[in-house]
């Protein structure tokens, strides 16, 4: 590591104690961009790197709600503006639980390389509350969305901030929360993305970040003339990213055999087929239960609960040509990784954020798999965002055959910008590299022509 990120981390610990994943998001980023300055001494005296590990704003808010019981809860909201160099803030909210600023100031921050990346002008944010939707009733989540979105109306709009879906935020919530913007505000406009097909949503959001993360681990196995066919691919999570990751696998002809959530992990040997996924989507969207209920309806899979004693997934551990991780953050463990290597697994696509562990990630890098960080290869879910924030501009639909096409050819360019930067930079098949760069070079170039604001 050289002087420069010694010294950019010790000053961003200081001042952001108690965050570490933002310090892990920063660090990795970091060590890319500092062989970016290094070419270019305009971005070192202007501190373009320094301004973007500072957040642009952030709101953080009182969310006071009425539960089923007439209880008065009281949770924590917050909107990270990360960086509006490249165009109004976009990125998504997520509830659950351990939100708190450290964890949206890493999404905020991983979000404007990712955003930069898309080709589309979209700049970054992040935001969310520490409210667990899980065993809510529905009464008590809209009356928490109509509270939270009371707040944090006052600081988005379709020219300043777009927020979206992530973790415990999706069509349902996106609804709530779009209709007490309307009604507060009195307008309809394109406001959140995500929304629902006939009030302004766009075809081929919610498969997004799953088809979008598909399509890139296809590019990467192209560049080994090969394809997903007949690869036996582990799935982590069991929500939006994993279920559409999982549809576009069964489309490619490749065999998924695993899913997750909080309570562990199914391992079906045969394969999870349209039918069986049709059921685990119906289980997570309608009647919200758990996966471990897949190994009661089909009783040929097994079901092996989380072990919080272990450093270790199991799930890591069975062999594989390829690993799509689309649950959360850290849940692969650098011994996760070699685990992976020694099963077999060589292809590794990111569905969520930053889902490896540091050291994991170094593993992976050394081993010279195909490794797709998660900037890059989930960045599909906020290119159609983009895409639905276009068509609500025009006051039109476009088709699901368009939409997909265009997420499909965001993701190519996506694969050659990282590609082809890598290799200017002599690092040549190093994805992680090339989607820092790419995507950094993109936002200090905005910041250079618009000065120090
Ligand atoms: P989701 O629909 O809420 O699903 C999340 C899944 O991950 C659930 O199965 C959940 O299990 C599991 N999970 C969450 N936190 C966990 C934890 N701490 N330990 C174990 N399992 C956990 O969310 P999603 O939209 O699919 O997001 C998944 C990941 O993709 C996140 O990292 C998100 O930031 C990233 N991502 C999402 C999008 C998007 O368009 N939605 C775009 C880019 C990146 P439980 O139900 O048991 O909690």
């Amino acid at each position: 590591m050289g002087d420069y990120v010694n010294r950019l981390m010790a000053q961003l610990v200081a001042k952001n104690p108690g965050e570490p994943e933002f310090h892990q998001a920063v660090q990795e980023v970091a060590e890319s961009v500092e062989l970016a300055l290094a070419r270019n001494p305009r971005y070192v005296d202007a501190k373009v790197f320094e301004r973007t590990i500072e957040p642009e704003r952030v709101v953080m808010f009182r969310v006071p709600w009425v539960d089923d019981r007439g209880d008065v809860q009281i949770n924590r909201g917050f909107r990270v503006e990360m960086s509006s160099a490249i165009g109004p803030y976009k990125g998504g909210l997520r509830f659950h639980p351990t939100v708190y600023l450290g964890l949206l100031k890493f999404l905020a921050f991983e979000q404007v390389f990712k955003n930069a990346l898309t080709t589309l002008p979209m700049g970054a944010g992040k935001g969310g509350a520490d409210f667990d939707p899980k065993g809510k009733s529905e009464g008590e989540v809209m009356r928490f969305c109509q509270s939270f979105m009371t707040e944090l109306q006052r600081h988005i709009g379709q020219f300043t901030d777009v927020p979206a879906g992530d973790i415990g935020v999706g069509g349902r919530e996106i609804g709530y929360l779009f209709g007490q913007y309307k009604r507060i505000r009195n307008e309809f406009t394109g406001v959140l993305t995500g929304k629902g097909l006939n009030w302004g949503g766009s075809l081929i959001r919610p498969e997004a970040t799953g088809y979008g993360a598909v399509y890139f681990a296809e590019e990467m196995l192209k560049t080994r003339d090969e394809s997903l066919e007949d690869k036996t691919c582990l799935v982590s999570g069991a929500g939006n990213v994993a279920q559409y990751t999982v549809e576009k696998l069964l489309d490619l002809g490749a065999k998924p055999v695993t899913l997750s959530d909080s309570g562990g992990f199914i391992y079906d040997k045969d394969g999870i087929d349209r039918e069986k996924l049709a059921w685990v989507m119906d289980l997570k969207e309608r009647r919200r239960g758990r996966i471990m209920q897949y190994a009661e309806q089909y009783p040929h899979a097994t079901f092996t609960p989380v072990d919080p004693s272990r450093s270790t997934n199991p799930m890591w551990s069975i062999p594989a040509e390829a690993a799509f991780p689309s649950a959360t953050h850290n849940e692969i463990t650098d011994e996760d990784a070699g685990n992976l290597l020694d099963n077999g697994v060589y292809i590794v696509g990111e569905g969520a954020n930053m889902p490896t562990e540091p050291l994991g990630v170094e593993r992976f890098v050394d081993a010279k798999i195909l490794y797709g960080p998660g900037k890059a290869a989930n960045a599909g879910g906020v290119a159609v965002s983009g895409l639905e924030m276009a068509q609500n501009s025009e006051r039109r639909s476009w088709t699901r055959e368009t939409v997909d096409e265009r997420l499909h050819t965001i993701m190519v360019a996506i694969h050659t910008n990282c590609r082809e930067t890598a290799d200017e930079y002599s690092v040549s098949g190093n994805y992680v590299h090339g989607s820092n760069i790419a995507g950094f070079r993109k936002v200090a170039d905005a910041m250079l022509a618009q000065g120090v604001v």
